[in-house]
């Protein structure tokens, strides 16, 4: 282990945790005893959703050293961007803290608003992604719980390395950047295609090697490939899980609340390789079957794809959209890679990295989402209106849909930051891109 950095985090990460529960309005034996109790009923016995919140908040409290699981225990700690592998980290026992599902939750608990302000009042512009700029205000005020390590990569989202940057100066801690090459999906069929496409992936397995080679020069932390080819096999049993799922809920809509199962947001997930995550998704699918078998035989209703993530702070809007229509998949839900292959660790996992398909062409992300989509199914975007890289496209993204014969509402909105949030104007949009959808989906 580094001893400066274990011996700075030891101390930062109990004054993190207090400023943390603080800010919750709990004291310190409150926020004990909620753990505490969130983790006595049986693993076996809870929901999936319920096995994922437990195992993500182990994985947070863990990151301070207050898991009722892992009382006290140093945990060596990497923050990382949403793209970065986490398959690596794990099998160096590294856990994975991801700073966008963070403000995710802080939104969750009312809690986002205050560290946007905070991060504007400290120079932060207005029109930068808020879920970024929501780590900013937790940075500067000192909540989360300090990194042994930054792993970030290039690709989306943009201000991710940059968020990184600042977070490892102020910290003084290591930072490794991935460089990602630009819209491989781009690449044609051809053989120069084909060419350029393995190129990519050789370039970024390259890098992953380097990357485990810095992570264990500072940190101290031993790789070991037999535990690498392990967590990759966890991963693609999860996988494996999880598309029997997404597949079932396209054939079954309605069986559950699709916004619901958007929360999974299984691509951006800091979950993969772990051996938790195998039974979340596998509870997920049989969750998902016996729901189907209780569906009441009510009409059906207009069905759609969600793009991008959902508002996290309470609203009234989700549950709006889903009294008139069927969420029946969305994009952080799609699964674009395929099975890796254990054997091959560092290749399989710069495939699965490269191939992310946000970080595209508009041209070619809007013809992936078209593959995915059947006719007469309508796209809501959820577009930040702070995102540079959705929002700025989505009219784009609108032309191409129209021409191909699918509905496509854009909604400027915020996932984060609910101070410009007005239901009313949406709920008007809502309804007539709903009838409109309705009366289309009646002529196919
Ligand atoms: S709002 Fe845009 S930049 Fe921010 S997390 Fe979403 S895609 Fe990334």
């Amino acid at each position: 282990m580094n001893g400066r950095i274990t011996e700075e985090n030891r101390k930062q990460r109990e004054i993190q945790y207090k400023n943390f529960v603080s800010l919750t309005g709990m004291t310190e034996r409150q926020m004990e005893d909620l753990a505490a109790e969130r983790f006595a009923g049986a693993w076996s016995e809870l929901t999936a959703s319920q096995k994922r919140g437990r195992l993500l908040s182990d994985q947070f409290l863990r990151s301070y050293g207050r898991s009722p699981e892992a009382k006290g225990e140093y945990q060596l700690v990497g923050w990382r961007s949403l793209f970065m592998p986490t398959e690596i980290m794990y099998a160096m026992g590294i856990m994975p803290l991801t700073v966008e599902m963070t403000a995710a939750q802080l939104a969750m608990m009312g809690l986002a608003v205050g560290r946007l302000e905070t991060a504007e009042g400290n120079g932060y512009v207005q029109d930068i992604c808020s879920f970024i700029k929501t780590g900013g205000g937790a940075v500067i005020e000192d909540i989360l719980p300090s990194p042994d390590i930054l792993l970030t990569s290039t690709h989306i989202c943009d201000p991710s390395a940059k968020f990184a940057m600042y977070a490892a100066h102020k910290y003084n801690r290591p930072e490794f950047v991935l460089d990602i090459p630009y819209s491989v999906w781009s690449y044609g069929p051809d053989e120069e295609g084909k060419k350029r496409y393995e190129d990519a992936v050789s370039y970024v397995a390259d890098q992953l090697g380097d990357m485990v080679r810095f992570i264990s020069s500072e940190t101290g932390a031993v790789f070991d490939e037999a535990k690498l080819i392990e967590t990759i096999e966890l991963a693609n049993e999860a996988r494996k899980w999880f598309l029997l799922g997404y597949k079932f809920l396209l054939e079954e809509p309605g069986a559950v609340q699709g916004s619901k199962d958007m929360d999974y947001a299984v691509n951006l997930m800091q979950t993969w390789g772990t051996e938790q995550i195998v039974d979340v998704y596998k509870s997920r699918y049989d969750e998902l079957r016996a729901a189907a078998k209780k569906k009441s035989a009510a009409g059906e209703k207009p069905k759609v794809r969600w793009a991008h993530l959902r508002p996290y702070y309470a609203n009234t809007l989700i549950d709006y959209i889903e009294e008139k229509a069927d969420i029946i998949g969305s994009h952080v839900n799609y699964i674009y890679w395929d099975e890796m292959d254990a054997r091959d660790p560092f290749r399989e996992l710069a495939r699965k990295t490269v191939l992310t398909p946000t970080y595209c062409q508009v041209g070619t992300r809007s013809s992936l989402i078209l593959q995915a989509m059947n006719k007469g199914e309508g796209l809501i975007a959820f577009y930040p209106k702070s995102c540079r890289h959705y929002h700025s496209s989505a009219r784009m993204e609108q032309e191409t849909f129209k021409k191909n014969g699918i509905p496509m509402l854009i909604l400027d909105s915020d996932c984060i930051d609910n101070r410009g949030d007005d239901f009313l104007i949406q709920k008007t949009r809502i309804d007539r891109f709903l009838k409109s959808l309705e009366q289309g989906q009646m002529r196919v």
